[in-house]
């Protein structure tokens, strides 16, 4: 029996800690179509798959294990593991907000950074990665994303987006901040304020009952309403023992749409937003993306895990911010356990 096999060997391993939904007829249902919630830990499902006999229902298993298969939940433990990788980077990214000011070279901060990585009993995540040849990526003023560190001191006035992984434990942390280097006009100024609020709009998204494209149409308005272009062609990603995990998760889409949220989900959420249009070019590098209008381009990113049906930030802009001497409670909503890290 087909969804016998697919049971055992899917969906009770992986999803054993997640809530799923038993309707009033006693269908097993994915948890949008249904009345009563029950632990999958504690259902009978020997006793329940007497029961299956119809198509329909067939047709939901096949759907919970496409789901399934794609998507690795993670367990309470596995979460806490995770907010260690993304911790490391956290301070990694404060230690750099430390240090970066005019006059210094990217290429002298991937370096700090990947000391301070290994101090802190981690691997880079992004060095050797793909090819990738550096432990950050560092993306000034037009350039979006995946720039490579280079000899080229920074200058007043840039903005730059610094990307940092690292792997501990199993687990990657990925996290990225953009940072202004000295005096920045008040127009990019207002760019990375709106890209860094699109974050946490989305981040509000992710939740119990809601589906990928629900965090991402969310971001996409919010941005379009301040008339800047949403990157299509870069996503963000689930996230955990591979950096790059289902599903991806768009900064753009409709409401309603996509895969849904479960328990367990860990995503990396990262608004890529260009002041002027969302068309992107590639360096012949074969990394470093730039806007097609070479107008600036800011991006934030956090690690969230679906923890009681909430979004929970596992990593944080604290050290950046105790770096710069910036007050905020921009998180306080989003984490339920203090930082002690
Ligand atoms: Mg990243
Ligand atoms: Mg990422």
């Amino acid at each position: 029996m087909p969804i016998l096999d697919t049971i055992n060997r899917w969906v009770i391993p992986i999803c054993n800690h997640t809530t799923f939904k038993i309707s009033k007829k006693g269908c097993f249902s994915l948890p949008d179509f249904s009345t009563k919630t029950i632990r999958l830990s504690t259902f009978d499902y020997n006793n329940y798959l007497k029961h299956i006999s119809n198509k329909k229902e067939y047709c939901i298993f096949a759907d919970l294990f496409r789901f399934m298969r794609s998507i690795i939940l993670k367990t309470r433990e596995e979460i806490e593991l995770m907010r260690e990788s993304a911790l490391i980077v956290s301070k990694t990214l404060g230690m750099i907000a430390s240090e970066i000011k005019p006059g210094v070279t990217t290429l002298y901060l991937d370096k700090l950074a990947e000391a301070f990585i290994r101090d802190h009993g981690a691997t880079p995540g992004f060095l050797g990665m793909y090819g990738f040849p550096n432990s950050l990526c560092m993306s000034p003023n037009a350039q979006v994303v995946h720039g490579i560190p280079t000899n080229k001191p920074l200058e007043e006035g840039d903005v730059i987006s610094v990307d940092c992984g690292a792997l501990k434990n199993g687990f990657y942390g990925d996290h990225a901040y953009s940072f202004e280097i000295g005096e920045v006009a008040p127009e990019v100024k207002k760019l990375l304020q709106v890209t860094k609020e699109s974050l946490y709009v989305g981040i509000r998204e992710f939740r119990i009952g809601n589906r990928v494209e629900d965090v991402g149409s969310a971001i996409q308005k919010y941005c379009e309403s301040h008339g800047y272009g949403v990157v299509r062609e870069l996503v963000g990603h689930g996230l955990g023992k591979k950096m790059h995990e289902d599903p991806e998760m768009p900064n753009y889409g409709k409401k309603g749409r996509g895969k849904l949220f479960v328990e367990g989900m860990v995503v990396a959420i990262e608004p890529m937003i260009n002041m002027g249009t969302k068309n992107i070019k590639q360096l012949k590098d074969g990394w470093t993306i730039l806007t097609a209008d070479g107008k600036p381009s800011a991006h934030f990113e956090h690690d969230v895990a679906l923890i009681d049906g909430k979004p929970e930030i596992l990593s944080t802009f604290k050290y950046i911010y105790d770096a710069l001497g910036i007050v905020s409670n921009e998180e306080d909503e989003f984490r339920k356990i203090p930082l002690t890290f």
